[in-house]
């Protein structure tokens, strides 16, 4: 559980060794670690403004996390008028975090310094549905890959975030009757890394959470305190930030949006239950529609799509058919749009955010998409709760996972000895 730094990575005056991690320090210096988290470089006089601290405290808690290596003087900032002043920055040689995003069909994985800065990635599909020893173990291999590639040590790995498409008990970090990966149920997915990268604490939240985190970190959602994330791929959930912080409600499974039903009568999802959302406007339900639509004739562009592609259609397919004009296509996206909509309206009521960012795969429909949505949300929601409402996709991409897991390990990388056990 300890870490000695190489004399040759470390450019702090000060020698780091046996760093263990999480690094644990008082609450003051946790409160300035995480301004740092969020500013790449800043000066004493903004630690105090964002803090509320005086100066003279501001600087002595400073002084005390440059004397311990944690952050270090990086140059000087433009003059207020004065002296110009001296910036900081979280010392990026104490070691490195790992991003890791299990989507149900892809891997996403990264190194970073713990400024957060992506040092490497790589990306290859999978199949969630295989047992979780066979996927966790593969993402171990590709992590000591990009450990290898940097040059850098397993045992120099301070935190990893772990990304999962599934209901995670966030405090035992393991996932709770999975519907797309039964074999998971209560997987131990901590001790799965904590074996091979013995200084790390893992952190384990649902896909859509580290999304979220994402877009605050990488995205259009740095200091907006209420909003929704919401996906839509395989299937539908929602990442919600209230007052600032991620809501994961009581047992870790809030903004299950994807199981909210919409019509009892509708098609059986993977949940059990029938008429799911998921089950009625995420990709599947889309491909399926698309499917009949090859097959009663109603699209000439679709029907002809399944013959070339072997009797089968992709989402992509879909939102190909639509470009081109195919109005079976446009319906389907609509539909999809609309019912997505109507969830979010009663959400828009109870919950009030400023903002709603999409993404996932089926983000890139593009605008027919985003139309029908924004247009349900419009109609069902109280016009007070939507006077100021943005509804956008996320233009983080394909890296709002990635950099959503690594955000989450940085939250608890800097943590206080009486920080909660799920981090250890
Ligand atoms: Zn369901």
């Amino acid at each position: 559980m300890v870490q000695t730094l190489s004399a040759s990575k470390a450019t702090s005056t000060k020698k780091i060794s046996r760093l263990r991690a999480p690094i644990l320090v008082n609450s003051a210096e946790v409160e300035v670690m995480r301004v740092l988290g969020r500013q790449a470089r800043i000066s004493r006089s903004e630690i105090s403004s964002i803090t509320g601290w005086s100066k003279a405290k501001a600087s002595q808690e400073i002084r005390n996390l440059v004397d311990k290596g944690y952050l270090v003087e990086v140059g000087e900032g433009a003059s207020q008028g004065g002296r110009k002043p001296r910036l900081l920055r979280i010392n990026d040689q104490l070691g490195y975090i790992a991003g890791i995003d299990v989507g149900a069909t892809s891997l996403d994985i990264a190194l970073a310094d713990v400024t957060g800065l992506i040092l490497q990635r790589c990306s290859e599909p999978t199949d969630v549905k295989l047992s979780p020893e066979t996927v966790l173990g593969r993402c171990g291999e590709l992590l000591l890959e990009l450990i290898r590639a940097q040059g850098a040590t397993p045992d120099q790995i301070l935190g990893i975030g772990v990304g999962v498409p599934g209901p995670v008990d966030f405090a035992r970090g393991v996932l709770v009757a999975p519907p797309l990966m039964p074999a998971w149920e209560n997987f131990p997915i901590r001790d799965c890394f904590k074996r091979t990268f013995i200084s790390a604490f893992v952190v384990v939240d649902n896909d859509v959470n580290i999304m979220a985190l994402g877009e605050i970190r990488a995205g259009d959602a740095a200091g907006i305190d209420h909003f929704i994330f919401v996906k839509i791929g395989t299937g539908i959930g929602a990442g919600i930030i209230s007052n600032g912080k991620m809501h994961r409600g009581a047992d870790g499974c809030a903004g299950d949006i994807g199981h909210i039903c919409v019509d009892k009568k509708g098609p059986l999802c993977s949940c059990g239950n029938t008429g799911c959302l998921e089950a009625m406007a995420a990709g599947p339900a889309i491909v399926s529609k698309a499917m009949e639509a090859a097959r009663n004739g109603t699209s000439l562009i679709l029907s002809q799509m399944r013959e070339a592609n072997g009797g089968v259609l992709r989402p992509e397919d879909v939102n190909a058919a639509c470009r081109e004009g195919d109005q079976a296509a446009l319906d389907i996206i609509r539909q999809s749009g609309q019912m997505i909509g109507d969830v979010l309206a009663s959400l828009v009521n109870f919950f009030n955010p400023s903002h709603i960012f999409i993404g996932g795969g089926i983000a890139n429909f593009g605008n027919h998409l985003l139309v029908a949505v924004r247009r349900a949300v419009l109609h069902r929601s109280l016009p007070l709760a939507t006077t100021h409402l943005s509804i956008k996709f996320s233009r983080v991409g394909a890296d709002a996972g990635v950099m959503g897991a690594i955000s989450l390990a940085l939250d608890y990388l800097f943590a206080m000895e009486d920080s909660p056990h799920f981090i250890i």
